[in-house]
């Protein structure tokens, strides 16, 4: 197997480490990797976890590389965007040419025929397929990030060997079926039904909708059981009642196979169980943690390429005399895609670090990625769209195909606003754990539990600072900006803790105050990763040529600091009554309700 080992931001040796910066101390308690974002809420900054900011062994830095090529090799020659939209797929030449270079089975290991990439590894290159085309990014992540994610993470040995093998050459294609026609956002509530037989086996019945892939090879079912919770099944065609009976007609991602799916007796046999019977729900949710993160890493990507359009655009493209580029108001856009993409960057490979280095909760982290990722990409191809003017309408430019491409992507695999309450519902349980009396408090309900995998947090036994924790593995010339990081952790938990004394339980329902949350605690853990990242390189390449880096990354952080404070300020000075006054006028009157001049 190939060399993956990350240099883990929990490494001993710190030879990145500016001279004169304190180590905190480690956690205690037999828990030596706590959660980077659920410890913010507590007030504890754990800047082990992100620094040294982690990077990729150079034998595999060497193979990412080689695939890449390959990648490009491949689409420059035969993927044709124009054909795939006509044909409503991508196309089996695509997908076998994929597969002969080892695309289609990335993190699989080498003993299945897979290239056994780091968790970091695998979004590098997804982050190219989102660079390339959404629709490339998708068919490639249906297949990789969730289709058969569930077998390479709990198959047994025997079910590795039956389906890796062909899936990893792009012989055969997953897919990942779990939403229903009455069940999205609140998957927990499957009504598929799983119920086991007396030769063990298990009869299936039930319908899925909007399932990539679902009418090809291996699709992994999720369904409920009465007697025995939640189970993932391995359905293959061949099997009898399963059936697809059509393919959705989408706005966007037109080369990406939709499917409805249909169970009339499905009998399947009990090798085809995926993990225990029991845990379906939280193998669904642990494949979709590691979807997230492809989803963020493919969203930079895929802004890299939307700022190299845009660039090109605004130099080129005169007006008034004089290219449209050297106007403030498009500076300002092409600035804050360049700067908050340095970021989300940084975020991003931060978190795929963590996973590598064995961080066993990095649900929060995954979450804030693809919130952050998706939206951010969702903005900065509208703001592109802009600056190319009336010609972006025109469908020879690649424009239009972007923005329906994309506009799903922050509705699946957690719907954005799920996953905001999620990352706060889920960082005030484990303060909520520590204070006294708070600890019964019932804050992870059904919207939170369909949000993501809630791992049990153990807080470490480190003594509480009074005073703010402080961020000390930076820089020496960035610690200006690094100081301020600690009184926003601090700030983020006395918020935190004076919402959850307010509102005990009902703190459930304040999903404003939620999203406020959420937004803090991701734009700190931003920061951090930021810092890190900065801090690499000037420790690398020496402060001096890298000062216009150090620029872009300083912007962000401060940037990032103040949309910090802007969140925190809101939760006391807001309009959230007058929100929801006026939408339950809405729904009074059956819509908006007033017309200027009469009906
Ligand atoms: C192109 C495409 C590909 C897909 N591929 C797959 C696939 O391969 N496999 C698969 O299983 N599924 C797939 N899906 C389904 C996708 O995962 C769901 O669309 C998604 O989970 C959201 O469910 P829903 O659409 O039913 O939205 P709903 O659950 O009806 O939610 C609609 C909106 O309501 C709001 N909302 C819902 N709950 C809350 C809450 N608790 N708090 C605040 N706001 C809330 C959010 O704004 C949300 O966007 C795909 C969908 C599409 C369109």
């Amino acid at each position: 197997m190939a060399e993956t080992a990350t240099t883990t931001p929990t490494d001993a040796a710190d030879p990145t480490q500016p001279d004169g910066a304190e180590r905190a101390d480690p956690p205690a308690g037999g828990h030596s990797s706590p959660s980077f974002a659920k410890s913010l809420f507590v007030g504890e900054l754990h800047q082990d976890l992100l620094t040294p900011y982690p990077t990729m062994a150079r034998d595999e830095q060497a193979k990412v590389a080689g695939l890449i090529r390959s990648l490009y090799d491949i689409t420059d020659e035969i993927y044709d965007v124009d054909r795939i939209e006509q044909d409503r797929w991508i196309g089996d030449e695509v997908i076998a040419a994929l597969g002969e270079a080892g695309l289609m089975g990335l993190y699989v290991d080498e003993e299945f025929g897979g290239q056994g990439l780091s968790q970091t590894g695998y979004c590098r290159v997804s982050e190219e397929f989102g660079r390339i085309d959404a629709t490339l990014a998708v068919v490639t992540g249906v297949h990789q990030s969730i289709g058969f994610k569930g077998i390479h993470l709990f198959g047994s040995d025997e079910q590795k060997e039956r389906f890796l093998p062909d899936l990893a050459a792009g012989r055969t294609l997953a897919g990942f079926a779990l939403t229903e026609p009455t069940t999205g956002s609140d998957a927990y509530d499957l009504q598929t039904r799983a119920e086991r037989e007396a030769d063990g086996s298990w009869r299936l019945n039930g319908e899925k909708r909007w399932i990539g892939n679902g009418n090809r090879d291996v699709v992994v079912c999720f369904a409920r059981s009465e007697e025995h919770g939640h189970v993932a099944l391995i359905l293959t065609p061949d099997m009898e009642g399963f059936e697809s009976p059509f393919r959705y007609d989408t706005m966007g991602l037109r080369g990406n196979d939709l499917r409805h799916l249909t169970f009339t007796d499905v009998r399947v046999p009990p090798e085809n169980v995926l993990g225990e019977v029991g845990d379906g729900f939280s193998i669904a949710m642990n494949v979709l943690n590691n979807g997230r993160m492809s989803l963020g890493t493919g969203s930079v990507g895929a802004v890299k390429k939307l700022i190299d359009l845009t660039v090109d655009r605004v130099q080129n493209r005169q007006q008034f005399g004089q290219p449209i580029g050297d106007f403030e108001l498009v500076q300002e856009k092409i600035a804050w895609m360049t700067s908050y993409l340095y970021g989300l960057e940084a975020t991003s490979y931060a978190t795929t670090g963590m996973m590598d280095a064995g961080v066993e909760d990095v649900s929060l982290e995954s979450a804030m990625i693809k919130v952050a990722g998706t939206e951010f990409l969702w903005y900065a191809a509208n703001r592109a769209f802009q600056l190319a003017g009336g010609e972006a309408y025109m469908n020879d430019q690649p424009y239009a195909k972007i923005l329906r491409d994309i506009r799903i992507f922050p509705i699946f695999e957690g719907a954005n606003d799920v996953l905001r309450a999620f990352i706060a519902l889920s960082g005030l349980k484990v303060l909520g754990d520590e204070l006294d009396g708070m600890g019964e408090l019932d804050l992870l309900g059904a919207p939170v539990r369909s949000g993501g995998l809630v791992l049990d947090y153990v807080l470490s036994k480190v003594k509480r600072r009074v005073a703010p924790p402080r961020l000390t593995h930076v820089h020496p010339q960035l610690r200006p900006l690094a100081e301020p990081v600690g009184e926003q952790v601090v700030r983020l938990r006395e918020s935190s803790e004076k919402l959850l004394r307010r509102y005990g339980g009902d703190v459930r329902t304040k999903q404003l105050h939620q999203k406020r949350l959420a937004h803090a605690a991701m734009d700190v853990t931003a920061q951090v990763s930021t810092l890190s990242r900065m801090t690499a390189t000037m420790n690398t390449s020496g402060a001096e040529g890298t000062a216009t880096e150090r620029f872009i990354a300083e912007t962000y952080v401060e940037r990032a600091a103040q949309r910090v404070t802007r969140q925190l300020d809101h939760l006391e000075r807001n309009d959230d009554d007058a929100m929801h006054q006026i939408a339950r006028v809405a729904y009074r009157r059956g819509g908006s309700g007033f017309e200027l001049y009469g009906a």
